[in-house]
């Protein structure tokens, strides 16, 4: 069983095996939480990413995937970038961002991370409605089999926080 809670805070503070970023294609930072976890753990997680990206995404990283790179100075072990879709209104791109959870936490088995904190994928510049964010990210984290004891959503304003907190203390669907 995983223990999902939801939180409102600045993810950079979290102390957790794996801190998520909600990353850009191009793996080279951002703004937003990217430009937050890029600042507060210093320059060795830049230089992962592009070591990433010179090894194996030329491209940049597809939306929907995730990969890992040290947590330089977080209080963390790794920070995983996922790359959130943008939302768009005339075409359905929940698959994407249930996506990014689940390979957010297909990589933190793969590191054998146990604690794992999510910032909200996409609700920012992405544009993503905090309410259906919530609603897929919550979703998805329990539905998706994984060894992470625990799922953080860290969610900066309160807003966020209520629509995540919200869908936590939901029950979660049978079976
Ligand atoms: P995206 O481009 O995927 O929309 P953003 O970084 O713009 O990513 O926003 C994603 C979410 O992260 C937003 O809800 C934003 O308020 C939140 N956010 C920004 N900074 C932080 C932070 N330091 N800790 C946690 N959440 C943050």
């Amino acid at each position: 069983m995983t223990t999902i809670e939801a939180v409102q805070g600045d993810i950079t503070r979290e102390r957790v095996d794996a801190i998520v970023n909600a990353a850009n294609s191009s793996l080279l930072g951002g703004g937003g939480v990217d430009g937050a976890i890029h600042r507060r753990g210093g320059p060795a997680i830049l230089e992962d990413c592009r070591k990433l990206r010179a090894s194996h995404y030329g491209k940049g990283l597809a939306t929907g995937r995730a990969v890992a790179t040290t947590a330089g100075n977080l209080d963390a072990r790794w920070v995983i970038h996922t790359v959130g879709p943008v939302y768009s209104t005339t075409e359905d791109r929940s698959g994407l961002l249930a996506s990014c959870y689940r390979e957010s936490l297909r990589v933190a088995d793969e590191l054998g991370a146990r604690t794992v904190a999510f910032p909200a994928v996409s609700a920012g510049v992405y544009g993503w409605p905090i309410e259906d964010a919530a609603r897929i990210a919550v979703q998805t984290v329990r539905d998706t089999e994984t060894a992470v004891e625990e799922v953080r959503f860290v969610l900066f304003d309160e807003r966020a926080f209520t629509a995540f907190a919200e869908q936590v203390d939901k029950p979660g669907r049978p079976g």
